[in-house]
């Protein structure tokens, strides 16, 4: 077969995703020929002349097939950015989203007049515990996943990033708090499954592929919110923060939950698109 060139890799790849309707084709293509070739956006620009060999050829297409397949673009380059942290990700952990940076920003605001260690619930990929540890290192950061990849793969990526302030450890939300060296927290943060299993949004696109572990909870998708609110408040010292990242419609009852256990300065926040996200609440002095 004629060897073919970047630009002509692109053009065509590009077609294909419109066609297979592609949010954004050009910049899917530009990604996956990237992923192909292990090299930055950049170089696609300086050689659009360049032909790829046979296995840059064949690696492209695999990527191509997966992507008009479907699958996530982050889960066939293994990788994702998150506040500005380069984050390897997999099939058994959600894809971190931009607007969970809205819940690091709240976070690390919380956080400004505070000494203590952070908890990070559900931490998946270790994406908010890296972010907050990254900016803090000065604090300690334990991530908690129940699934035994996604605490090796957060462990993987403080190790790539050497992040030496986070520690992951596997096992059911405040459980495997006993392993560790840590009693109470200021900050207990979770971007928890809070998908209703009936929202049709669950059918469509990227989170299609992702684990449904991860995105639905029962309670119209609040049951998680509640229970980690419920048993939160041992865990904090006092005056500590709690701070979820929840649905754009669910703010109102995630204020309620958090006025019911007994938090006190509760409100929520709005993510980039302006949508209710984050609620926080604090454990009150006594
Ligand atoms: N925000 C994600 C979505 O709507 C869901 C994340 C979550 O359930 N924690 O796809």
């Amino acid at each position: 077969m004629k060897p073919v060139t970047i630009e002509d890799n692109l053009k065509s790849a590009t077609q294909q995703l419109r066609e297979a309707n592609s949010d954004s084709p050009c910049i899917d293509a530009s990604v996956l020929l990237c992923h192909a070739l292990d090299k930055p956006r950049s170089y696609l620009l300086t050689w659009p002349e360049k032909t790829l060999t046979q296995e840059e050829q064949d690696k492209f297409s695999r990527a191509m097939e997966l992507r008009l397949a479907g699958q996530p673009i982050a889960y066939i380059t293994g990788e994702r950015e998150f506040w500005s942290l380069p984050l390897e990700v997999s099939k058994s952990t959600l894809i971190p989203r931009p607007d969970t940076e809205r819940l690091v920003e709240v976070s690390l605001d919380l956080l400004s007049n505070y000494n203590g260690s952070v908890l990070d619930l559900g931490t998946g990929t270790g994406a908010i515990a890296l972010a907050i540890a990254s900016e803090r290192p000065d604090l300690n950061v334990l991530g908690v996943d129940m699934q035994p990849e996604a605490a090796s793969l957060a462990t993987r990526n403080a190790q790539k990033l050497t992040i030496h302030n986070a520690t992951f450890l596997c096992g059911s939300w405040f459980e495997p708090i006993v392993q560790s060296e840590h009693k109470t927290f200021a900050l207990i943060v979770s971007n928890p499954p809070y998908i209703d299993e009936k929202d049709p949004h669950l059918q469509q696109g990227d989170v299609r592929f992702e684990p449904s572990s991860a995105l639905v909870a029962g309670e119209n998708g609040l049951a998680d919110i509640r229970y980690i609110a419920s048993q939160a408040k041992a865990y904090l010292q006092p005056e500590g923060w709690i701070a979820f990242e929840h649905g754009y419609d669910q703010g109102e009852a995630v204020r309620q939950l958090l006025l019911q256990f007994g938090y006190q300065d509760v409100k929520t926040e709005k993510d980039y698109a302006g949508n209710d996200r984050v609620s926080i609440g604090q454990k009150p002095l006594e």
